[in-house]
């Protein structure tokens, strides 16, 4: 996973249920490769605080912004948040570094 910039960032959905950027609040959310599951997972390593299973999913949205969405397990609940990275430039996309 990318450097984290900031974690345990509130999911929201916009009024058609989908997943809203969680800095510039567009719904243009891309995924960039499959999900990463970490199963097994006793420890406290999924980077929203959760001790459990958890789920990575990277994702970015037309405007460059830069996130994984994060869905954990911790003592019989779910939880799904955001962490954020940094923007994606240009060069960025360009080298396909995304
Ligand atoms: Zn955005």
């Amino acid at each position: 996973m990318k450097e984290i910039i900031k974690s345990n960032v509130s999911v929201k959905l916009d009024d058609q249920d989908e997943l809203a950027c969680p800095q510039c609040e567009e719904p243009y959310t891309l995924h960039i490769s499959q999900p990463i599951t970490h199963w097994d997972d006793e420890d406290y390593s999924a980077p929203i605080g959760t001790r459990g299973e958890w789920i990575e999913i990277s994702t970015w949205c037309e405007s460059g912004h830069s996130m994984t969405l994060i869905i954990g397990a911790h003592k019989g609940s779910t939880f799904m948040r955001w962490v954020l990275h940094a923007d994606i430039t240009d060069e960025d996309y360009q080298a396909g570094r995304i």
